[in-house]
């Protein structure tokens, strides 16, 4: 762990130094481009169309709209949608990285904004809830920070949403990475339960749930369980600055 923190630490330090190079290929920049380029800004790409109305998954052409989903249609309904900005192709997985090894609040920021730009009217200015997913108790020791909080408490910055901690991640169950579409449901379930006092704060209320990655839906309705059985919340949508795409056999099974 002290390695950790001493890494980190450099990296910080060697960030202060450094003239400002873009997270997303590494390129120098103008003054006043933040820390992305505008090749990058250009070339983060949205899920395509047509994709499905529930989770964006990209569905290729001459698909039937009313076809079941090969990737949500076994979501539970606690996990009502789920929306990303882009997907996890390149530079969006070096802003993932980035804000998940480096925590850079300039990289969260810009990530955030994305994210707001998925609202809806009614979702920006309704009674809804940003809930941040957690993550276990040991990683967020290890790393100092959780990533989906920092876009989590930029998305409350910028629309004015509530931030609750309703939810905490049991230790265990291991990292998602690497683990087939039934395994990370496995590792994943039950592993969410609503705080002490959740109940209270949420009951009744809509929720956005806030994650920098979308993979199988497994983390977010297994937090959407936790947040509709646990803490009574009406509803959860998911909000994510990056989806990984479908498996080829999956979008055309
Ligand atoms: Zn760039
Ligand atoms: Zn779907």
């Amino acid at each position: 762990m002290a390695r950790t923190a001493l890494t980190r630490g450099w990296g910080r330090v060697l960030h202060l130094l450094l003239p400002p190079a873009c997270v997303g290929c590494g390129g120098a920049l103008a003054p006043g481009e933040g820390r992305v380029c505008p090749g990058c800004r250009t070339r983060l790409t949205e899920p395509s169309h047509p994709r499905c109305p529930r989770c964006q998954a990209p569905w290729g052409t001459g698909v039937p709209a009313d076809r079941p989903c090969p990737e949500c249609q076994d979501w539970p309904a606690s996990l009502e949608a789920a929306r990303s900005a882009f997907v996890l192709s390149a530079p969006a997985d070096r802003f993932v990285y980035a804000l998940k090894y480096g925590g850079w609040p300039e990289v969260a920021g810009f990530m955030a904004a994305r994210m707001v730009a998925l609202l809806t009217p009614e979702e920006r200015s309704g009674p809804w809830v940003l809930v941040p997913v957690p993550t276990t108790p040991s990683r967020q020791r290890t790393r100092g920070y959780n990533q989906a909080e920092l876009l989590a408490r930029e998305v409350a910055r910028k629309t004015g949403l509530p931030l609750e901690h309703a939810l905490q991640r049991k230790e265990g169950g291991g990292t998602q990475v690497a683990l087939h579409r039934q395994e990370r449901r496995a590792n994943v379930e039950g592993a969410f339960e609503a705080m002490d006092g959740a109940h209270s704060r949420l009951r009744g209320r809509p929720v956005l749930l806030v994650d920098d990655v979308l993979t199988t839906g497994a983390t977010g309705y297994a937090a959407a369980d936790a947040l509709t059985v646990g803490a009574a919340a009406a509803r959860v949508r998911l909000i994510t600055f990056a989806r990984s795409l479908p498996q080829e056999d999956d979008v055309h099974p």
